[in-house]
């Protein structure tokens, strides 16, 4: 009797230590399954794959290009301790460094299930010209996650992992993971329906991060820079954009919000047409819109862009 009562203030400590957390609870730690994702989509992916049992955190931090992300000591650490870490083999060096060097138990590669694809014709000549780039990529274009099906088959692979590490939720996972994919399908038959009838069907982005988007629904992607944000056009590029806008009546150009806004400036001001934003969600602030929210703004932005009916 003694002994539970001094037992009491112990339990409540560590239930206190609990709700401190982030209110969930399950095998292991106080916060719940610990998720490292290495790109925004992803990180949007696991929370709503996961719900109120995982703690997601993202390796590339807001306003930073994902393509040439560097990964502080802490992350690196974290990258060991994750309970599952879900990233994009081949798109961030640094993170396929990390993932084989601490190994942790439990690292989902997406590019399994992604079906990527070679980078766009247009990508593939300005990266050509870029050694680095090249490596870094392998020939692939990462951005996978502005198709929504192919989102959505990341989303059942992160449920079958997490059903790996907390076997007792397997179940919520997937039913989660299922109505991620609903919702996606849904967007997919917006997309799909608002861009059936358009003027033009040339979206003419920064970079070249809407190569699966404009497949999936007949358009055709003109990119100024390469695949990577920072890579600097080079004037040759330049030239062929603005040829390709005057050649099929292009009345938009699209730029992005981690892009350098002079080249879209300079080519709408000379060419007479308008400037549109995408955001490719290769980055993205905690506070901000989520994708769902992201990928109607885009929508909206394309149905302008392209004189959509
Ligand atoms: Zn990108």
């Amino acid at each position: 009797m003694f002994r539970r009562r001094a037992a009491l203030p112990a339990l409540l400590a560590a239930s206190a230590l609990t709700l401190a957390g982030c209110g969930a609870s399950s095998a292991g730690s106080d916060d719940g399954i610990q998720v490292l994702a290495s790109i925004y989509p992803l990180a949007y992916a696991a929370e709503r794959v996961g719900g109120d049992l995982v703690s997601v955190s993202t390796a590339t931090p807001a306003g930073t290009d994902p393509h040439s992300v560097e990964l502080s000591p802490r992350q690196l650490r974290d990258v060991g301790d994750a309970d599952l870490v879900v990233y994009l083999g081949g798109f961030q060096a640094a993170v396929d460094e990390a993932v084989s060097e601490r190994a942790p138990d439990h690292a989902l590669d997406v590019a399994t299930v992604a079906d990527l694809q070679p980078l766009p014709a247009g990508a593939a000549d300005e990266h050509a010209d870029d050694e680095h780039a090249d490596d870094e990529h392998g020939g692939l274009d990462p951005h996978f996650w502005l198709d929504t099906e192919r989102l959505a088959a990341a989303a059942r692979a992160i449920a079958d992992d997490l059903a790996r590490v907390d076997p007792d939720h397997a179940q919520t996972y997937r039913a989660n993971a299922g109505v991620l994919a609903d919702e996606l399908a849904a967007l997919d038959d917006e997309y799909a329906a608002a861009l059936t009838t358009c003027d033009s069907d040339v979206v003419v982005t920064s970079h070249a991060a809407f190569g699966y988007l404009t497949e999936r629904y007949g358009l055709r992607q003109v990119s100024v820079s390469g695949i990577d944000p920072e890579g600097e056009p080079s004037p040759a590029r330049i030239r062929a954009v603005r040829e390709t806008i005057a050649d099929l009546g292009v009345t938009a150009v699209f730029t992005e919000p981690l892009a350098d806004p002079a080249v879209a400036a300079t080519l709408a001001e000379d060419l007479g047409v308008d400037v549109l934003q995408l955001d490719p969600l290769d980055s993205h602030d905690p506070d901000a819109p989520d994708y769902r929210e992201v990928m109607a703004t885009n929508l909206d932005a394309l149905r302008t862009g392209l004189g959509c009916a």
